[in-house]
């Protein structure tokens, strides 16, 4: 742990979104693996770099391949990645960027975290909950993990080896099957920005 640190007085997130005409809000989605995070995190990020504002997506896989590389699926792994990436994330919304975070975060402790790092800021933070029975995503399955998982060549998977503790009370829900289209699902969420007045 860093002692001989000081923290270094910045803009305030109000003078900043002036300046910037744009709020920061973090949208966190939370869903089994196959539920479609990714395909409506970049419909969503898509959606609003097309009304002009900034957005950036935070994806489970990508950040894997960098600043999570040393990470892997251990219950404490797990919660260090969903930590650093809150704070990357809680970042992101500070510089008023809609930050998509597309990752299973499977524990609600760790979601909790994330919440709540963002809300000691006052910066809003909007838990989507994807979801699809199991059923349908390990019919899905366009990696062939559930497959591996259930022949036990992969460890810990979430929904097969390893929980999920779904959201309670998401500020969306997304029922991500039985026909809905995925622009569907991201005009869900950009209903719901535009009505907090998150964006304009
Ligand atoms: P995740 O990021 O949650 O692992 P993906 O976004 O990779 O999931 O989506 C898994 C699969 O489900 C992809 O093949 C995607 O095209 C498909 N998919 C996503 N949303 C829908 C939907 N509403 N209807 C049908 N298929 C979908």
């Amino acid at each position: 742990m860093a002692t001989n640190i000081t923290w270094h007085p910045n803009l305030t997130h109000e003078e900043r979104s002036l300046l910037r005409k744009q709020q920061g809000v973090t949208v966190w989605l939370t869903g089994l693996s196959a539920s479609g995070k990714s395909t409506i995190a970049c419909a969503l990020e898509q959606s609003i770099l097309n009304r002009g504002l900034n957005s950036y997506r935070l994806d489970g896989d990508n950040v894997r391949f960098g600043l999570n590389k040393d990470l892997g699926f251990s219950e404490a792994d797990r919660n260090e990645n969903i930590r650093r990436i809150s704070e990357v994330a809680k970042l992101f919304s500070d510089s008023c960027c809609v930050t998509v975070t597309s990752f299973i975060s499977p524990y609600k402790a760790d979601r909790r975290l994330a919440r709540e790092l963002h809300e000691k800021d006052n910066l809003p933070f909007v838990e989507v909950y994807v979801d699809v029975p199991i059923e349908v995503a390990e019919q899905r399955d366009p990696k062939g993990l559930y497959k591996k998982a259930k022949e036990g060549i992969i460890k810990e998977f979430t929904g097969i080896s390893a929980p999920y503790e779904a959201p309670e009370k998401p500020e969306i829900h997304i029922e991500n099957h039985s026909g809905l289209t995925v622009e569907q699902a991201a005009e869900q969420i950009i209903d719901y920005l535009l009505e907090k007045k998150y964006i304009s």
